[in-house]
């Protein structure tokens, strides 16, 4: 098309239509849509990268992020999105699985970028003479657009690379506004990592907007809430961890004027989300989804309101089925594995590893049912899953339940080997300040509403859980 493809077609339909429209606030300056554009064309005539070859981007959320990013889509290099919480091994390991070229990173990375070897780095003084030193346009467009390659969390071990599919937002956004009251022209709070597959849906769907994004290169609640009310934003685009942190905040004198809070990444906690709408309006979205998958569901506020725990519905073009082990639906109700059909799947790994699917739907990894209307409800990963004595377990079912206990500041259920049962559940539990619990406590609560295989024999007390950038725990490092 006259646009071309990707979030390069987007820029540059945006940068046409509203070439004076603020694009981006971040920490350090504001860019309109034209400049946004010329910068990113500029990089991408002096790039030291050529079509089809790897270029990594290590930074945290900002103008110059997106900058790389589309820079190196239009030259028809694939960019890959580093974890900004990858440490200095790991770096070197995905940038060799992934046979970077470049290495694009902050200078906050510098230190961490220089131990990756046999991969150029460019750090933030030499982006801006790339810019500045630009050739004149002469090239003509690549023959194939570059395509962004989205790492997944590594919750289950190495990150993988995902080929996004190159088409434009306007599939995705339609998808979104099915459920989310976004809008042109909005003023969206981007706080999800952009290298994160939430962050980067959430870019797509600004960008086809026009919307004017606001970005901050660190999570800070109170800084966020401000950003909120002094930009006027209508909407954010979160992981569920930053929700909870909102709520860890006294009341806010003046709140933010807010139509949709967009979270997703990891399971929203039932009982956070009645929290937050309480305080903050019904204005909260639950997007199920992955890397892979992008988005499958999203619960609006009269979801959440009638079941807190629901991942809602599919969206417009998007279908969900839930599947027993030979592929058959089971009945409404009942678990079983979920798997997504819809236009954005991933295009596969860059790293081997294989899709599974089943007629034409993605096999998630992910168990869950739905509900007589339609609802979907993400009971646990197929790899979590506990069998105790024989017994199925949602060790995320449990964690729920232990977070409604008003000490608890943070939970995590896991299943640990158990010479006896097979598995039995260990519990870490972070407390609020100054506040105490007896293991017994805790094993009581579980009693009280669960079966008797569900109550987690082992109660360690932690001052954090590990987190990963997304907000997810990182089991592996857990004390065993
Ligand atoms: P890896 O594949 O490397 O182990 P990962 O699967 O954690 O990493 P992501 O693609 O970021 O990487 O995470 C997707 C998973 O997160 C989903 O499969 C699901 O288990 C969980 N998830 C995401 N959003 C939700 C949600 N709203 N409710 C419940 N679970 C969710």
């Amino acid at each position: 098309g006259r646009w071309g493809f990707g979030l390069a077609g987007e820029l540059r339909q945006a940068a046409a239509r509203s070439p004076r429209r603020i694009a981006v606030i971040d920490d350090q300056r504001q860019v309109t849509y034209a400049q946004l554009l010329h910068r990113a064309e500029r990089l991408a005539r002096s790039l030291p990268v050529a079509p089809g070859e790897r270029i990594g981007l290590l930074c945290r959320n900002s103008a110059r992020m997106i900058e790389a990013l589309i820079g190196a889509t239009t030259l028809g290099a694939d960019p890959v999105l580093m974890n900004t919480g990858l440490s200095a091994g790991q770096l070197a390991a995905v940038a060799k699985d992934q046979g970077l070229r470049v290495l694009l990173h902050d200078d906050e990375f510098a230190e961490r970028a220089a131990l990756v070897d046999g991969v150029e780095k460019i750090g933030e003084a030499r982006f801006e003479e790339l810019i500045a030193q630009a050739p004149a346009a002469n090239s003509s467009p690549p023959e194939r657009p570059g395509r962004t390659i989205v790492l997944t969390s590594g919750t289950t071990g190495v990150p993988k690379g995902a080929r996004r599919p190159t088409p434009g937002g306007f599939r995705p956004l339609c998808s979104i506004i099915d459920r989310i009251p976004l809008r042109a022209q909005d003023r969206v709070l981007i706080a999800a990592p952009l290298f994160h597959t939430w962050g980067f849906a959430g870019l797509q769907i600004a960008l086809a907007l026009r919307a004017t994004i606001v970005l901050r290169r660190r999570f800070d609640p109170a800084a966020v809430l401000d950003d909120l009310v002094r930009h006027s934003c209508s909407a954010m685009i979160a992981v569920p961890v930053m929700v909870q942190q909102f709520l860890e905040l006294p009341e806010p004198a003046r709140k933010p004027a807010l139509r949709a809070v967009a979270v997703s990444g990891s399971a929203l906690p039932g009982g956070l989300a009645t929290r937050f709408m309480d305080r903050y309006g019904d204005v909260l979205y639950n997007l199920y989804g992955s890397t892979e998958a992008s988005w499958a569901s999203i619960a609006t506020p009269a979801d959440l309101r009638f079941a807190p725990n629901t991942a809602g519905k599919p969206p417009y073009g998007t279908r969900i089925a839930v599947l027993d082990p030979d592929g058959k639906p089971v009945p409404q109700g009942e678990v079983g594995r979920l798997f997504v059909g819809n236009e954005m799947l991933f295009e596969g790994y860059t790293n081997g590893g294989s899709k599974t699917m089943h007629e034409g739907l993605l096999a998630t990894g992910d168990l869950g049912h739905v509900d007589a209307e339609g609802r979907v409800y993400v009971d646990g990963r197929e790899d979590d899953m506990i069998v105790s004595g024989g017994e199925n377990v949602y060790p995320g079912e449990v964690a729920d339940l232990l977070a409604d206990l008003p000490q608890v500041r943070d939970v995590a259920v896991i299943g640990v080997p158990d010479e006896e049962y097979g598995q039995r559940l260990a519990a870490y539990l972070v407390l609020r300040d100054g506040e105490t619990l007896a293991p017994e406590t805790v094993r009581d609560h579980v009693r009280q509403h669960r079966a008797r295989f569900c109550v987690p024999r082992d109660v360690v007390f932690l001052d954090a859980l590990p987190r990963n950038a997304t907000g997810k725990v990182v089991t592996r490092e857990l004390p065993r």
